[in-house]
């Protein structure tokens, strides 16, 4: 009997051991969901907003500023100026002396003050639900995007912030990748489209809790342990 023998040329060989690796990794995305829908079942959005257009200006205000500080600061904002319309016809400058703790206050308020005005003029003051559509709009980058199209429209997203690229790198699901854009689209590979919104809110309370960044990780709380790749590189 003659024992059969496969030969697999270099090119193949790389595709078919991207394609292991992908796989190794979704399976791993797969538990991590797991396990994290169940140390965080009601993780969520900590901007508070009761419209649409108040999480677009609420994730402007929140760049290198933390949650809390941008829902006190916005509480104040929507005294003076409780519409769309009211800020949309205020002065860059009035906005900026209130959101001016939040950090970076002239180019946040003129922002805003530009955004709220594109969503009257060319969106009937209506957030629009698409990608490309956010984009156009004035401080609204990728990471807003998402925000907007996995919590006010329930699309399908993947918010790539600090938290997400730094525990999605230690724990495996994409190597040394820093940018937003790329980890965004590396994720999309791995990731059920469902579960993306869900993943990366669980992938923040996570990060603040246990995976810290100014401490060493909680890595003996955490409920990854025995599967995170730094832990088990250890
Ligand atoms: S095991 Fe450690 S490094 Fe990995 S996710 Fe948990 S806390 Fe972070």
């Amino acid at each position: 009997m003659i024992s059969g023998c496969i030969f697999i040329d270099s090119s193949d060989r790389k595709e078919l051991l991207e394609y292991m690796r992908q796989t190794a990794k979704q399976k791993l995305a797969l538990q991590i969901i797991d396990r994290l829908k169940t140390a965080y079942p009601n993780s969520g959005c900590s901007l508070t907003y009761n419209e649409a257009w108040k999480l677009l200006v609420s994730v402007r205000l929140a760049a290198q500023c933390t949650d809390a500080r941008v829902n006190i600061v916005v509480e104040k904002l929507y005294e003076k100026f409780p519409t769309m319309e009211a800020i949309a016809s205020a002065s860059v400058d009035e906005i900026e002396e209130i959101v001016r703790p939040c950090g970076l206050g002239k180019s946040k308020a003129k922002d805003i003050v530009a955004c709220m005005n594109d969503l009257i003029e060319r969106f009937d003051g209506k957030v629009p639900d698409e990608m490309e559509l956010l984009l156009s709009l004035p401080g609204v980058g990728r990471k807003s995007a998402n925000l907007v199209l996995g919590d006010i429209y329930g699309k399908p997203a993947i918010v790539t912030d600090t938290h997400c690229i730094r525990l999605v790198n230690r724990m495996g699901l994409v190597n040394g990748i820093t940018e937003p854009h790329k980890v965004e689209k590396e994720l999309w590979k791995i990731i059920p489209a469902e579960e993306g919104n869900a993943f990366c809110h669980r992938l923040v309370d996570h990060g603040r809790e246990i995976c810290t960044a100014r401490t060493k990780p909680y890595c003996d709380k955490c409920v990854l342990e025995d599967i995170c790749k730094k832990n088990i590189a250890k």
